[in-house]
């Protein structure tokens, strides 16, 4: 008989391994978790979106201003439309982007959802807790919050919240309840 989750032959009675077993009744665990204790959510604060696309602003002007010179008034005001057009796009995609994103304490568990995405990390594997900021995200008093298992090397192995506001005060009531709960 072999199991009928992985395939890997089975000693004992009954039609699925221990392994297997073990992690459906802790899939159950986590699903049947949705008492919830703290939530964290990105912040949209557009003048943190304008500083993170400087560069690009800034470019922009100079190509608004070199068709100035240029007193090509077609090209000056084409490529003021494109550059307001631009930051418009830019500034929609973000605030939809940020207004879906949160990260989510439960009893057991800890959610980051996306518009997209869902990803669950147990208090009893985060390792490490620590906030970073960009020095652009220093001017606006925001920052990400990453929980980190054993022995993590990329961001990827565990929770990223990006962009949360106030990202001081937020992490210590992150810390609060990870104290608590772990
Ligand atoms: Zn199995």
């Amino acid at each position: 008989m072999k199991c009928k989750v992985c395939g890997r032959e089975l000693k004992g009675k009954g039609n699925i391994c221990t392994y297997c077993y073990n992690e459906k009744q802790k899939q159950k665990r986590l699903d049947k978790d949705k008492n919830t204790n703290l939530v964290i959510n990105s912040k949209y604060k557009p003048i943190y979106e304008f500083l993170k696309i400087v560069d690009f602003i800034i470019l922009g002007i100079i190509i608004v201003m070199s068709c100035f010179v240029s007193e090509n008034v077609l090209a000056i005001i084409a490529s003021i439309v494109l550059l307001l057009a631009a930051l418009v796009v830019w500034l929609l995609y973000r605030r939809n982007k940020i207004a879906n994103t949160s990260m989510i304490f439960y009893d057991t568990k800890v959610v980051v959802k996306t518009k997209d995405k869902e990803k669950v990390m147990e208090y009893k594997d985060i390792a490490d807790i620590s906030y970073y900021q960009s020095w652009k995200q220093r001017i606006c008093k925001m920052g990400d919050i990453r929980l980190m298992p054993e022995n993590s090397i990329v961001i990827m192995q565990g929770l990223n919240i990006p962009d949360v506001g106030n990202v001081v005060k937020e992490f210590e009531k992150v810390k609060e309840v990870i104290a608590e709960k772990a």
